[in-house]
């Protein structure tokens, strides 16, 4: 079985810059694997275990300095990966980004059995690549997955997060599952799992290698644009209350109400 696992490296702060385009400005920060995919890596370690034979592909589209997780996911225990870095694919925005990932799925790897992403990236956060990613190949989505429970014979079974609570379903593969953390431990890599690692082949490539024309990829082929980035001002705040009888804090909302209806007849 042929498994991608996508993986993206985020800064590890929220404390970001942005350029006068209104991008994250990505130098200087101190970057990390996203979060949740570890948890999409973790996932691929253990189907990898119900059936040995399979093969973990990571993916990335970063600058350079996106090596960095995947190195990381191959002391992890994935067997290669492929860093997707050209210039042309900066600045690309959601739509863009889940197109050159599918371009670089469909046309370089081409035989995979199942796509894994995370659920979101912590600092874009639109959660918008793992289903877009399926769209562009035209393959069923599963979203907010928790757990894999079965893979044989052409079809996946999971176990999923809905508003209503947790579900089960099955879907025939090639298909798309975007993972939730969940509370299975992700063991840090040791430095012989690093060693090891430095066997195994990162692929570099370019927008050419994914057959992909320059007007579909990066800011041009962005149909959307960050028009501001701001810090939402914090306005609220918060007041402990050591006191947990009901009586206190009633006062206390009382209190707070009857000053925000001054507030009103004064206005
Ligand atoms: P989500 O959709 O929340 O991510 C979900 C999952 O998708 C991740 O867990 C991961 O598995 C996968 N995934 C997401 N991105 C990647 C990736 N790059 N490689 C591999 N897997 C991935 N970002 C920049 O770095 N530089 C820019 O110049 C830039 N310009 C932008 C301009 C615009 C107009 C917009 C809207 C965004 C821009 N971004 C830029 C942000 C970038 O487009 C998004 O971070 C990226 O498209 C993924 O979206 P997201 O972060 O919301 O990820």
């Amino acid at each position: 079985m042929k498994i991608v696992v996508c993986v993206k490296q985020v800064p590890d702060t929220n404390d970001v810059k942005w350029s006068k385009e209104n991008n994250i400005i990505r130098e200087g920060l101190i970057n990390i694997i996203n979060p949740y995919d570890e948890y999409a890596i973790k996932t691929a370690l253990d189907i990898k275990k119900i059936s040995p034979d399979s093969e973990i592909i990571l993916l990335s589209m970063g600058p350079n300095c996106a090596e960095d997780v995947l190195e990381y996911g191959l002391a992890m225990g994935a067997d290669s990966a492929i860093h997707l870095c050209d210039k042309k694919f900066s600045g690309a925005d959601t739509a863009a980004t889940s197109k050159t990932l599918a371009a670089a799925i469909k046309n370089y790897i081409k035989d995979f059995d199942i796509i894994i992403t995370g659920q979101f990236a912590i600092d874009g956060d639109t959660a918008q690549t793992g289903p877009s990613i399926a769209c562009h190949l035209d393959l069923p989505v599963f979203t907010y997955v928790k757990k894999v429970l079965d893979i044989d014979d052409g079809e996946i079974s999971v176990k999923y997060e809905r508003e209503n609570g947790i579900k089960v379903a099955k879907t025939c593969t090639p298909c798309v599952i975007c993972m939730l953390k969940n509370t299975e431990e992700i063991k840090n890599p040791k430095i012989d799992d690093y060693i090891k690692a430095q066997q195994k082949e990162i692929k570099i490539l370019n927008i050419d290698d994914i057959e992909m024309q320059t007007e579909e990829a990066g800011i041009k082929g962005s149909p959307t644009f960050v028009q501001k980035a701001f810090r939402p001002e914090i306005t609220r705040m918060c007041k402990k209350i050591n006191d947990n009888s009901i009586k206190e804090i009633l006062s206390h909302i009382r209190e707070e109400n009857g000053k925000k209806e001054e507030n009103k007849q004064q206005c």
